[in-house]
């Protein structure tokens, strides 16, 4: 079931002359976690501001359970529209207590305030701390504490800007759990914003992906990882090799070697043929002969990269298991687990 849809979002701000946000249109599911990520400045906080109604869309409309919230000329004020949201800095009253703080987010919810406010701190973990004060909590448990004002109200979406810069690389791994899981116990709606590929791969159901306020692709975590639409998302997601090919009816040839690959008689002659480094090993596998010159071992101590060339010095970079032992200048043998084919034309 589609919780929240947005069609043909444009948003350009009074003084600039481009879109921020540009034919923006998506869909997001009853219960999902949806990253948007993107580099600095491709539209990612302000496409949460409109969705929190914080900002007005010059055209286009946004529907929330079913309810327009925000069209060119009408507009649901944002404390109506049962969206919470976490600040990037958490934005936590410092003069008041977690339970209190908790419970400001609850000024438009009837029934009993101190009840919702203590079981919802229950459950992001902060039982012991209901009169503590930020100052007195980690990074980490101000977050929680911004989390549980911000899904206290049971809103239908949660939007996170940034929620994980703030911490420590360490930190990080842990927190982005707990709050995948808090998440996924109160079963509510979340759009978190990231420019940090790994935290979208690792957290996010889907991730949606902004360049120049356009929006790439929105798909799963391994399909833009594997099954990029077009370079920008590749290149975005990581380091990939790019290496030239003809295709045949059996397969591609390659500065590398050959490739069997019966896909290849689709193509015509000239192709590109796209492979991460991790996608590569030292392994022999049936129908493909590829092997480079190793020119540079670098070891990173939980995996190594090798560097080949081909003849023409055309260079390659492949990720191995630390453990693997290479000479540099041997002729190395290996082989592609998945790779992307395009034209050249
Ligand atoms: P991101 O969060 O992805 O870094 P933003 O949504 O903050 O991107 O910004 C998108 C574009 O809009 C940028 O070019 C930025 O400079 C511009 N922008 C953001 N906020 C404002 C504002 N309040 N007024 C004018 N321009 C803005
Ligand atoms: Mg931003």
């Amino acid at each position: 079931m589609t919780i929240l849809e947005l069609q043909s979002i444009d948003k350009k701000y009074s003084q600039a002359d481009y879109f921020a946000v540009n034919q923006v249109s998506f869909k997001v599911k009853q219960g999902e976690i949806l990253a948007l990520v993107g580099e600095s400045g491709s539209g990612k906080t302000t496409l949460l501001r409109l969705i929190a109604g914080l900002e007005h869309p010059n055209s286009g409309c946004i529907l929330l359970s079913g309810e327009k919230i925000a069209e060119r000329n009408k507009s649901v004020p944002s404390e109506k529209r049962k969206v919470g949201m976490v600040f990037q800095d958490y934005a936590l009253f410092p003069h008041l207590s977690i339970i209190e703080n908790v419970k400001f987010g609850l000024i438009h919810t009837k029934g009993d305030k101190d009840k919702i406010a203590k079981e919802t701190l229950d459950l992001v973990g902060l039982k012991e701390n209901y009169s503590k004060y930020p100052h007195q909590l980690s990074g980490g448990q101000q977050q929680r504490v911004a989390l549980a004002r911000a899904i206290a109200p049971r809103p239908f979406i949660l939007l996170m800007d940034e929620p994980f810069s703030n911490l420590d690389a360490l930190l990080k791994d842990q927190v982005r759990e707990e709050i995948r899981q808090i998440i996924k116990k109160t079963g509510v709606t979340a759009i978190f914003v990231t420019h940090d590929t790994r935290d979208a791969l690792s957290t996010a159901d889907r991730i949606a992906i902004l360049h120049k306020g356009r929006l790439q692709q929105i798909d799963l975590p391994r399909n833009l990882y594997e099954k990029p639409i077009n370079p920008y998302v590749a290149n975005f997601f990581g380091k990939r090799n790019e290496i030239l090919a003809t295709a045949t009816v059996e397969g591609f040839y390659t500065s590398f070697g050959f490739i069997e690959d019966e896909n290849a008689k689709n193509y015509q002659d000239k192709v590109r043929l796209f492979f991460r480094p991790e996608h590569a090993s030292l392994t022999v596998r049936a129908g493909q002969a590829l092997s480079g010159k190793l020119f540079k071992v670098s070891y990173y101590g939980d995996h190594q990269i090798l560097k080949l060339t081909d003849e023409e010095g055309k260079k390659i970079s492949i990720k191995i298991n630390p453990t693997q032992s290479v000479q540099n200048d041997a002729r190395v043998h290996f082989s592609l687990h998945s790779y992307g084919i395009e034209s050249a034309y």
